[in-house]
Formats: C-alpha cells, structure tokens, sequence
C-alpha cells in the first residue's frame, strides 16, 4: 500500500485517503458528480453552447470511474451533434435565395457608392 503525506500537517496517510483524519485536509481532488441534475446540465451547455460543453465532456472522459465517462461521452456526442446542427443551418442559410438577395443588394449599394 502506498503511502502519501499530507501537505498540511506530514501526518503519514494511505493513498486511498480522500481526507487527511488528522487535519482534515483534502489529499484528492473529489471526482465530479455525476447526480442527474449535473448530467442535465452539461447535457443542456453541450447542446447550447458546444464549446463549453466541450470542456466538461472531457472534464468526464478523463474520470476513472465508468459512469463519470458515459456522461463525458454523451456529452461529447451531444456537442458534436449540436455543431454539425449549427454548420448544416449555416449552409442552409447561405444556400437560400433570402441570403442571394441580400448580397445582391449589398453589392447594389457597393456600386452607388456607399
Ligand atoms: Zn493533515
């Protein structure tokens, strides 16, 4: 078994201690909760804001625990699916005769003189 100090107090900890008994520092980093509400959450920000979401997908991915990692998956994927969406709406609207017309105009009023 390994053993760690604590950076607080040197009290000789096993490395499995989340806390140190001694002084009740925190040896880990806790992992991040995976509660339904935090899934919404980053499932919702990775739809709406793909690249936040991106953050905390890989946030989960790099997780030891298993559940951790499917809502980094998940997220991922959601991410993905949400800038695609985004790219595809993109070409869509520059395909459109709305958007030809627009720059007709504005090439129009190039040629005026504004
Ligand atoms: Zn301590």
């Amino acid at each position: 078994m390994e053993q760690k100090k604590c950076p607080s107090c040197s009290w000789v900890n096993s490395d499995t201690f989340n806390f140190c008994p001694n002084c009740g520092k925190r040896l880990k980093k806790v992992p991040p909760s995976t509660s339904i509400s935090i899934q919404l959450g980053i499932y919702l920000i990775s739809l709406l804001f793909p690249p936040w979401g991106l953050v905390s997908a890989f946030k989960y991915l790099f997780q030891k625990e298993e559940k951790a990692k499917v809502v980094g998956m998940v997220a991922l994927i959601l991410t993905i699916a949400s800038l695609g969406f985004s790219m595809w709406l993109a070409t869509q609207l520059l395909a459109s005769p709305f958007f030809n017309q627009m720059m007709t105009q504005v090439d129009q009023l190039q040629r005026i003189g504004y």
